[in-house]
């Protein structure tokens, strides 16, 4: 008789957790996922999916706009928020159902219930006690509110998505990936937005002159971006929200929104009671393979705080799988992941910032194009793309990728696969364009900056 009730016991049906059951179960293990919110987890539920419907549905306002200077008329237009929030939910029922298919087809038991660990082997939910030999930690993420006065009229992106009507009027809190991508999806709604960063400049950590593009980019939208800014209050009036700033001002609105990073799901799962160690944040520690202070115990993704991204967890749970069901030990390269911040227009970057570049390398070379998109020569529309590349002037090789323009998500995405390989500037001088487009742009910059 087996001497545990499953192989893998997993916490947390999202991205990663679920790639990891359906690989370790692929390998004959007996594997069970527990999980109390929504299969698919934030990716598919509150997060990514969601996300980008919406921005696909705040971009069709300006791109009929932009239609007339192409002859087209396009008539009378109006958006309703509830059809869109309508078939959000329905295509995201149809996706909570594919991934509950991938499971059960995968032989994975799945338990929709709240777990807790009680010891390094046993995971209690409701009255039940189920054993496992090995425990993975895939509980993820939640959204930080600061602890401002009056916080609590705020609410976080786990709320934007099931809005009943969309407010006119909207203020943003915060600088990073949420903050910037809902105060355009916002805007291109129709509602007026103001964004608030409590730095400089936002987008911090992105390479300097995005940063800069993504800003004024917005603002010649009609984004009310305002940096340097925080909230000292907030209150709820017969008018709406009125937000304190810290300059002693203040903003009326009728919603406020707090995009202000998410801290690790790690409380009250009984980490402490098995053994596992947490940071100060609340992530989980582990190894390079996903290992915490409990040998048979395993976290990936959002709860391990290392990267925040879907396609991280992914592929921490394969390699975890990997390494602990298929005896082929794997870890993940967590240096130069791209990725995309789909402000409008986007921001995609992979590899090193200029300044990232400056400090490892000795002598760096820039390029950088800034252009208006040919479809705007027609389209009238006032946008301009920016694109650069950071290159190791020694070893000649292109150690950066940035652009801010349209599709920067589906171009960086390929030029990644090129900087992972190690290309050089030459490589990219001898690689042909596809002309007329924006992505030529990356092979054809021959001056340095
Ligand atoms: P981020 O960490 O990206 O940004 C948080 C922002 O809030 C920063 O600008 C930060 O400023 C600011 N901030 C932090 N604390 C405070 C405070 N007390 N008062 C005011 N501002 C504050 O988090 P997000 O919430 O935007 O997203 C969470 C994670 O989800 C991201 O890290 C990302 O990995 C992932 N994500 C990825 C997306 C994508 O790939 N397109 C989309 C959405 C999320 P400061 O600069 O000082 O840190």
């Amino acid at each position: 008789m087996a001497r545990y009730d499953f192989d893998l016991f997993v916490l947390g049906a999202g991205s990663g957790g679920v790639r990891a059951s359906r690989v370790a179960a692929s390998y004959g293990a007996r594997v069970a996922v527990a999980e109390e919110r929504y299969l698919g987890g934030t990716c598919v539920n509150v997060g990514c999916i969601p996300k980008k419907l919406f921005v696909y549905a705040s971009e069709v306002g300006s791109d009929c706009d932009d239609g007339a200077g192409f002859g087209w008329t396009v008539g009378g237009r109006r958006f309703d928020w509830r059809t869109l929030i309508a078939n959000k939910d329905r295509e995201i029922g149809r996706l909570n159902g594919v991934y509950r298919r991938m499971l059960e087809g995968s032989g994975v038991t799945i338990i929709e219930k709240h777990a807790t660990l009680i010891d390094a082997h046993t995971v209690a939910i409701g009255g039940d006690r189920y054993t496992a030999e090995y425990i993975l930690i895939a509980t993820g993420s939640w959204p930080t509110v600061p602890e401002t006065p009056g916080a609590q009229h705020a609410i976080t992106s786990n709320e934007a998505f099931h809005l009943e009507r969309l407010p006119g009027r909207v203020i943003v809190v915060g600088g990073g990936y949420i903050a910037v991508e809902f105060a355009g999806i916002f805007h291109g709604l129709g509602a007026s937005v103001i964004e608030l960063y409590h730095g400089p400049l936002f987008l911090r950590g992105f390479d300097d002159d995005a940063r800069r593009a993504v800003a004024d980019e917005m603002v010649r939208h009609g984004i009310d971006l305002r940096f340097n800014a925080d909230v000292k209050r907030i209150e709820k009036t017969q008018a709406g929200i009125v937000a304190t700033l810290n300059d002693g001002s203040t903003l009326e609105a009728d919603l406020i929104m707090y995009a202000t990073g998410r801290h690790p799901h790690t409380r009250g799962i009984g980490l402490e009671a098995a053994g596992v160690k947490l940071a100060a944040d609340g992530a989980v520690i582990v190894d390079e393979y996903s290992r915490t202070s409990t040998p048979n115990i395993y976290a990936i993704g959002d709860c391990t705080n290392r990267v925040m991204l879907t396609p991280i967890a992914i592929a921490e749970g394969r390699a975890f799988a990997e390494t602990v069901f298929n005896h082929n030990p794997m870890k993940i390269d967590h240096e130069g992941v791209p990725s995309c911040v789909f402000s409008q227009p986007p921001l995609g970057a992979v590899g090193l910032t200029e300044t990232r570049a400056r400090e490892r390398y000795q002598t760096v070379d820039v390029y950088r194009s800034s252009f208006r998109p040919l479809k705007h020569t027609l389209s009238g529309r006032d946008e301009r793309a920016m694109m650069k590349l950071v290159v190791d002037q020694a070893s000649q090789r292109v150690v950066g990728c940035h652009m801010v323009g349209p599709e920067a998500g589906e171009i960086i995405q390929g030029f990644a696969v090129a900087l992972k390989c190690g290309a050089t500037k030459a490589q990219f001088d001898a690689t042909i364009a596809i002309h007329p487009t924006a992505a030529e742009e990356f092979v054809t910059m021959r001056e340095k900056v």
